[in-house]
C-alpha cells in the first residue's frame, strides 16, 4: 500500500485526486483463519493489528455485522486520559495514553491527536479530597497529574463560571497530556495497517453462532457461511453478552445505551476537556467549532443505539451552572451507543471456559481512551495465552471477589 505524505497530496493534487488506492480491501471470507476477531470497533481492529505486528499472526479476519466504527468507537466523544485511581486501570490506560501520542506516524494515517489537557472538577468537598487521592496514587504510578486550585482552572478554561451557587468549583485533577482524537480515524487508520498486512476486513456480515468442538471453538457461523478459526476473539462491546451466549457462556455484564450531544459551530473559546462528575456532564470544543457534550448513560438497560430527549435537557441543565454560555447556544444533534457495563466499572480482557476462545469487554463508558493498550494485551493474551497488562482484568475476579473497583473511584468513566 502506498504510504501517506505531503509528497503524495501534492501529486494527487496534480492529477485531480484520480490515483488515490482504497484504504482498505473488501474480500471474500477464506474458509478458515488462524484468528478470527468479531467486532470491528476501535478495540477488534488494534487487537488485529497488533497481532500481526508484535506476534507475526497475519492469517487474520476481524468480521463486521455493520460497518467499521459505526459501534461505539465513532459515536463517542473521544476522551483520552490516563488518570485513574487503581493500579491495574492506571497501568493499561496510561499504556493506551503512550501509544496514542505516536498512533498517528506508527499508523501512517492522522488520527488527529491533541493533547489539550483533561481536568474533572471538584465540585464537593469529598470530590476534592477524592482527586486530591488519586493525584497522588498517579503519583506512585508514574502518571502525571496533579491537583490544581481555582485559579489556575480559570486561567485554563475562561469560560468557566467558578461560583455556581450550588456547586462551586474547587479545584481540578489535571492531566496535561490527555486530550482528544479523531475517533473514525483511529479506526480507519488501524483497518487499513491491517489490511495492508494482508489481514481479512469483512464488514455487512453478522456471526450468528459460535462452532466448538467439544470444550473448543473451531470457526463461527455467519450470514455469509461457515468460517473455521484457530483463535477467537470476541470485541463486541454492547453486545458481549450475545456473543458469549452463542458461546455457551455467561458474562457479569449489562448493555445500556449512552448518549452525547454537539452544539451549533462557534468560535473557539475552550482548549481543554473539562469532565464536571458531580453534576455528570463533561465537554470540549471539535475543530469545527461544536461543543462536544456528554451526557449520562439510560437507567435501564437496552440496547437502543440512539439519543433521547430527556437527556439532552438533564445533561446542559447539569452543566449550565458551570458554563453559562451554553445556554445560549443552540444543539445541533445527538446519539446514543450501547455500552457494556460491569459491576466494578472495570473492563474484562480474559480468556473463557472455551478453550481457545477470548473476550474483550467491559470498557462501558470510557473504552475509546484504552483502545491501543486493550489491542495490545488482548492480542498478547490471544498469542502467548497471558498479558501483564490483562492479568488483573480475567473473568475469574468475579468469582474470587477481587473487583478493580473504578466507579467508586471515579463516579464516572469517560
Ligand atoms: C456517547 C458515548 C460517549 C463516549 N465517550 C467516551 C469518551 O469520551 N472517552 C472514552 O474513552 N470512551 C467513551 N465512550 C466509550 C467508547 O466509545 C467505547 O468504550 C469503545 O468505543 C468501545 O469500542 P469497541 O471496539 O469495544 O466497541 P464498538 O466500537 O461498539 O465495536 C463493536 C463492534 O462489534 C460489532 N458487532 C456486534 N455484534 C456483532 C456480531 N454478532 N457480528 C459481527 N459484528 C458484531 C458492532 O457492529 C460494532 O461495530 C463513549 C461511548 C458512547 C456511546
Amino acid at each position: 500500500m502506498r504510504r501517506y505524505s505531503a509528497f503524495a497530496i501534492a501529486r494527487e493534487a496534480a492529477r485531480h485526486h484520480q490515483g488515490w488506492e482504497r484504504a482498505w480491501k473488501s474480500p471474500a471470507p477464506k474458509k478458515s483463519y488462524d484468528a478470527i476477531i468479531v467486532g470491528a470497533g476501535g478495540h477488534g481492529l488494534a487487537t488485529a493489528y497488533y497481532l500481526g505486528r508484535n506476534h507475526g499472526i497475519r492469517n487474520v479476519a476481524v468480521i463486521e455485522k455493520g460497518w467499521l466504527g459505526g459501534g461505539n468507537t465513532g459515536r463517542n466523544t473521544t476522551i483520552i486520559r490516563s488518570n485513574y485511581l487503581q493500579d491495574p486501570s492506571a497501568a493499561i490506560f496510561e499504556k493506551a495514553r503512550s501509544l496514542y501520542e505516536t498512533l498517528s506516524q506508527d499508523l501512517n494515517y492522522n488520527i488527529m491527536f491533541s493533547p489539550r489537557g483533561v481536568m474533572m472538577l471538584a465540585q464537593t468537598e469529598h470530590e476534592l479530597r477524592g482527586w486530591q487521592r488519586t493525584a497522588h496514587a498517579n503519583k506512585l504510578q508514574g502518571i502525571e497529574t496533579e491537583f490544581i486550585g481555582p485559579k489556575k482552572v480559570k486561567e485554563l478554561c475562561p469560560i468557566i463560571n467558578l461560583d455556581g451557587p450550588r456547586y462551586p468549583v474547587l479545584g481540578a485533577l489535571w492531566q496535561a497530556r490527555g486530550g482528544t482524537a479523531r475517533h473514525d480515524a483511529v479506526a480507519w487508520g488501524y483497518a487499513r495497517a491491517c489490511s495492508d498486512m494482508g489481514m481479512d476486513i469483512i464488514q455487512q456480515t453478522e456471526v450468528t453462532g459460535v462452532r466448538r468442538d467439544g470444550g473448543k471453538v473451531i470457526g463461527v457461523e455467519t450470514t455469509k457461511g461457515f468460517i473455521g478459526c484457530t483463535k477467537l476473539g470476541i470485541v463486541v462491546a454492547g453486545h458481549s453478552g450475545v456473543l458469549a451466549e452463542m458461546a455457551g457462556f455467561r458474562l457479569p455484564i449489562e448493555s445500556v445505551a449512552l448518549q452525547a450531544l454537539v452544539s451549533e459551530p462557534i468560535k473557539p473559546c475552550m482548549d481543554v476537556v473539562v469532565m464536571a462528575n458531580t453534576v455528570h456532564g463533561y465537554m470540549s470544543q471539535s475543530d469545527k467549532g461544536e461543543m462536544v457534550i456528554g451526557g449520562g448513560a439510560d437507567g435501564y438497560n437496552n440496547y437502543t443505539q440512539r439519543g433521547s430527549f430527556h437527556h439532552v435537557e438533564e445533561t446542559v441543565r447539569a452543566l449550565v451552572e458551570t458554563f453559562p454560555i451554553i445556554s445560549r447556544l443552540k444543539m445541533l444533534r445527538w446519539w446514543g451507543g450501547i455500552v457494556d457495563m460491569t459491576g466494578d466499572r472495570s473492563p474484562i480482557l480474559s480468556t473463557t471456559p472455551v478453550e481457545n476462545c477470548f473476550i474483550n469487554c467491559g470498557w462501558g463508558t470510557g473504552g475509546f481512551k484504552a483502545i491501543p493498550g486493550s489491542g495490545w494485551a488482548m492480542a498478547e493474551l490471544m498469542a502467548k495465552g497471558h498479558s501483564p497488562l490483562a492479568e488483573e482484568f480475567s473473568l475469574t475476579r468475579f468469582r474470587e471477589g477481587r473487583f478493580i473497583d473504578e466507579s467508586v473511584a471515579a463516579g464516572v468513566a469517560h
